[in-house]
């Protein structure tokens, strides 16, 4: 079994004790062990601040952007031995692996892209200049400086590699090192591309650090120039929102935690409509890519009433095309959980949306054929019949599964029930009537991230509502962690301090306004 270090303080560093061991899920093996003991988090984060701060604050934007964008190019030139390690780890198909690891590379290019609008000098301004005084000559401009501290990145297992690089990218185009620790069940991707990013010399002594296995006492040595940026469930989310040390020194906290994505079927979209082929296959994208463990994947599908015997029909069709079973199998369209943990989670949840609907398909028993020992299980479609049990909104299963929810087609009865969710990441609508679509836009808008739209007039070019894009932002209010990533040059908000420059306009303007990019 292999040993999967740590790379801190500009060494690889094995755990001392207290082993964690990761599994292939396809039939319960292990593979590798992880451990972090040992590791001195204090000088972690000396290195992160001492050495790799002032180095990537010493280049220029353009020059972080190249980094970003060769780095890109050096994960990439490993991409099938990547994704080998994904399907073993993760039990991921090889699609759901390219969707990661790819995910991964283009952000990093993404935002080396995004550079190029960034300017030559250490600073960025933030808008237009404005007349403070009696007459210009006392003027204010916004800026953001990089501030000076380590950003410490808590993944989530679910993508190992985009999750990382994602926030990685935003740091360090802004200027921050960063430390990152992977979700434990799937390390291993996680590690093989810290080594490629290691060893490709790209990277400043100090930008870029790697921990596997718990975090030690990091968080107790965090100051306020630092800031965590945090991937996973809303549960772990409390207890770091909730650490002394962090409330003390006021480190920056970012969320991107559970949620109750919904898929809203209007009532105008007829069956033979492009719109609705549209609804069925990202519906069933959604559930079944990376076995629906994603944060984006759709858990509450709302259909008006009369129509979810035949909508609840048409999605059991589709979802019994996806063979499910090992992943290395070409013919299988989905693989196993992660792990047992979160297979037992899943079940329980299967388990308490049964109590308030019935089964469609699927359900708690392992799918017929799949490899024996494996953490199997099947497409899971419920139809809820009390659409308004507070599980339903409440609990996300995270796995292939998925509820189907009556309304009376109205919009802001829509609106009503997507928003018991408590806040999400994405919901999607498909209509094709602006009227309606606009109600419901209007309305769920304040209790989400992102609204995606269908109608006829886009659904050829359309990208999946489940998929998050490196030019918008990703995450959502409330229950979805009240965070924000990504979204271009927004990303870099949460390393950089903006400050509000006020003086003789002559200085504040020559200097730091906007128009210098432009020259
Ligand atoms: P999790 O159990 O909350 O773990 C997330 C990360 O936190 C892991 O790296 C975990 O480390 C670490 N962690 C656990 N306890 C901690 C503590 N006390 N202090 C510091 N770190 C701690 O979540 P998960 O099971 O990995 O991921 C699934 C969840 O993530 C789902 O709820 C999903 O919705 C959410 N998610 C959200 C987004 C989003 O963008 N909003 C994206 C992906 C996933 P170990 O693995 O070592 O325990």
């Amino acid at each position: 079994m292999q040993t999967l270090e740590s790379y801190v303080a500009g060494r690889w560093q094995a755990g001392d004790g207290g082993e964690r061991t990761l599994i292939d899920p396809t039939q319960d093996v292990p593979i590798a062990s992880v451990s972090s003991e040992g590791v001195d988090f204090g000088a972690v984060r000396a290195h992160a601040v001492e050495q790799g701060g002032p180095a990537l604050r010493g280049m220029t934007f353009l020059e972080r952007g190249r980094m970003l964008k060769d780095l890109s190019a050096a994960l990439h030139e490993h991409r099938e031995e990547l994704i080998e390690l994904s399907v073993q780890n993760g039990g991921n198909t090889r699609g759901d692996a390219k969707f990661d690891i790819d995910g991964a590379t283009g952000t990093l290019a993404a935002y080396a892209h995004f550079s190029k609008g960034l300017g030559e000098r250490p600073f960025l301004p933030d808008g237009e200049g404005i007349q403070l005084g009696r007459t210009a000559r006392f003027w204010g401009q916004h800026i953001l400086v990089p501030r000076q501290g380590v950003a410490v990145h808590v993944n989530a297992f679910n993508f190992p590699g985009w999750g990382m690089f994602e926030k990685a990218a935003c740091a360090w185009l802004a200027g921050v090192p960063v430390i990152e620790k992977p979700g434990t069940p799937t390390a291993h991707p996680a590690w093989r591309m810290a080594h490629i990013a290691v060893e490709s010399g790209l990277l400043p002594e100090g930008a870029f650090q790697f921990v596997v296995g718990g975090l030690g006492d990091l968080f107790d040595r965090l100051e306020a120039q630092d800031c965590v940026a945090f991937t996973g469930s809303a549960a772990t989310a409390r207890i770091i929102r909730s650490h002394a040390n962090l409330i003390a020194k006021g480190v920056r906290i970012n969320v991107e935690a559970d949620s109750l994505n919904a898929a809203v079927l209007a009532p105008d979209v007829d069956a033979g409509s492009e719109t609705y082929g549209l609804f069925l296959a990202n519906i069933v994208l959604d559930m079944t890519q990376k076995t629906g463990q994603k944060c984006t994947a759709v858990r509450r599908i709302l259909v008006p009433a009369e129509r979810v015997d035949d909508v609840s029909r048409d999605l059991v069709a589709e979802l019994g095309r996806i063979a499910v079973g090992d992943p290395r199998d070409k013919t299988k369209r989905m693989g196993p959980i992660t792990d047992g943990r979160q297979a037992r989670d899943v079940r329980e949840g299967i388990e308490a949306l049964s109590a308030v609907g019935q089964l469609a398909c699927g359900g708690t028993d392992a799918p017929a054929g799949a490899p024996a020992g494996g953490h199997f299980i099947a497409p899971t479609l419920v139809v809820a019949t009390d659409g308004d049990a507070d599980v339903i909104h409440e609990r996300e299963v995270f796995g292939p599964v998925s509820t189907v929810l009556p309304y009376d087609g109205e919009a802001q009865s829509a609106v009503d029930l997507v928003c018991r969710g408590g806040g999400g990441l994405v919901t999607s609508v498909y209509s094709n009537d602006p009227d309606w679509t606009e109600t419901y836009v209007l309305g769920v808008a304040p209790w989400h991230g992102r609204v995606w739209v269908a109608s006829d007039r886009s659904a050829e070019q359309s990208l999946p509502p489940g998929m998050v894009l490196p030019g918008m932002i990703h995450g959502g209010p409330g229950r979805a962690g009240g965070g924000e990533e990504l979204g271009a040059e927004r990303g870099l908000a949460l390393y950089m301090q903006r400050v509000a420059l006020q003086g003789f306009k002559g200085f504040v303007d020559g200097r730091f306004g906007a128009q210098k990019d432009e020259a």
